[in-house]
């Protein structure tokens, strides 16, 4: 449910005008929505209460300390690629026992300081990581809980980009091998194998991919078990898409979970989740400002203060995003129009071809759904600072992340 609507002319997120925002922390900047934020979240818990289960958040969509310590207080665990996110994890005040670690490539550093924090479980992708980590635990004197990522293969029939399901992929062991795999994994003393996960790709809208890898996982594990391997817990990871656009068929979360919670009912298995984008995702938007109209040939474009290393999405991953004027203009949609950002690449849009309300320059614009996958992936491309973000929460905003100032780009640079 996005939390962006107008009121009265004014585009407001939460009852906050976005514009006061604007005038106050400057553009670009982005801005979320704690309510929505932890909307989203309750709506996983809910769907699954009476399954015991914990709802990892996948910190990589967006791990500003704030939004971290909003999830941590409202009771959530945490799904990790490397150990800057560890440290983020830890300074928000999450609790490592709820933490999961996911990842092809750890290193030993990494792995040291996951096993120091006393992280809740290692999802490993290959044999070479399971030795290194079973050295690095025996040299901490403790056992460290294991659940192999397998590769269900699926075809999660999302963008090529972010499918991580089948056998062509980086990802996970393919479950064919994986039972010889805990076998020889065994043989390691220091590894609790206790867990089996699996993440197929991001921005599903048809549960049908993920239905088939649970039901794969799930007869893994009774093989598993048949073998005499406790397996305690399965984690399902992440994926469920969210509506970029307004007329999208998002699945509800609701309905999504509870899919899931039907599927390990009477497993004996406690169910880890690995959400990322549809926990922030919709909660979020990127303010900025139009700099420029120009024409090229018939082509209109609007040239605007945010680009693609304040998000890359459009360029990346052709995504969509919906674009909307702080101020609505009753003339309507009247412009077709590039929405391009000053950097120096012509895959710098955030909108191609967009029919959208006509604007001018010193007009403020809200790019949609912008939570996930935005500040996160931001850059410094073109020596450009990264932009301000800011929280809305209980009626009030405050700066989260002060924009980057000019000496923080030539930091730690002689
Ligand atoms: C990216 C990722 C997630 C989160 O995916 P979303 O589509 O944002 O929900 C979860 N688990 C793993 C292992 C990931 O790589």
């Amino acid at each position: 449910m996005t939390p962006v609507g107008y009121v009265d002319r004014t585009l407001t997120c939460d009852g906050v005008a976005l514009a006061d925002v604007a005038a106050k922390a400057g553009t670009p900047c982005y801005v979320y929505s704690a309510a929505t934020i932890l909307a989203n979240y309750r709506a996983y818990e809910d769907a699954l209460q009476r399954t015991p289960h914990t709802i990892c958040y996948a910190v990589k969509a967006n791990g500003n300390l704030a939004i971290l310590r909003l999830l941590a207080k409202a009771g959530a665990g945490f799904d990790i690629v490397s150990g800057g996110e560890l440290h983020r994890v830890l300074k928000a005040g999450g609790d490592p026992a709820k933490v999961v670690f996911s990842g092809v490539g750890k290193t030993a550093e990494e792995i040291d300081a996951a096993l120091a924090a006393g992280i809740f479980a290692f999802n490993c992708e290959s044999e070479p990581e399971l030795a290194l980590l079973a050295a690095l635990a025996q040299r901490h004197g403790i056992r460290a809980r294991v659940a192999l990522r397998v590769n269900p293969d699926v075809d999660a029939a999302t963008h090529a980009y972010i499918s991580t399901g089948s056998l062509a992929h980086k990802f996970g062991i393919d479950i064919g091998e994986a039972e010889g795999v805990y076998e020889r994994a065994h043989e390691h003393g220091n590894l609790l194998l206790e867990g089996v996960s699996c993440h197929i790709g991001s921005q599903q809208f048809d549960f049908a991919p993920i239905m088939q890898a649970v039901d794969r996982v799930l007869e893994l594990i009774a093989r598993l078990r048949a073998k005499g391997f406790s397996i305690r817990h399965v984690d399902l990871g992440g994926g469920l898409g969210i509506a970029y656009k307004p007329d999208e068929p998002a699945p509800p979360i609701g309905q999504f979970a509870a899919a899931l919670r039907e599927k390990v009912t009477g497993k004996d298995l406690h169910l880890l989740l690995e959400p990322g984008r549809s926990i922030v995702g919709d909660a979020g938007v990127l303010v900025t400002r139009v700099l420029y109209r120009k024409k090229g040939g018939d082509k209109e474009f609007v040239v605007i203060d945010a680009a693609m290393n304040d998000l890359i999405r459009p360029a990346l991953y052709d995504a969509h995003h919906e674009i909307l004027p702080l101020r609505a203009s009753p003339a309507g949609c009247g412009l077709r129009a590039d929405v391009v950002g000053p950097v120096c690449e012509s895959a710098d849009f955030l909108a191609q071809n967009r029919q959208m309300a006509e604007v001018f320059p010193g007009d403020l614009l809200a790019v949609c759904t912008a939570g996930a996958y935005g500040f996160v992936q931001a850059s410094n491309y073109n020596a450009r600072p990264r932009p301000a973000e800011v929280l809305i929460e209980n009626g009030s905003w405050r700066v989260i992340r002060s924009r980057e100032t000019l000496d923080d780009l030539i930091r730690g640079e002689e």
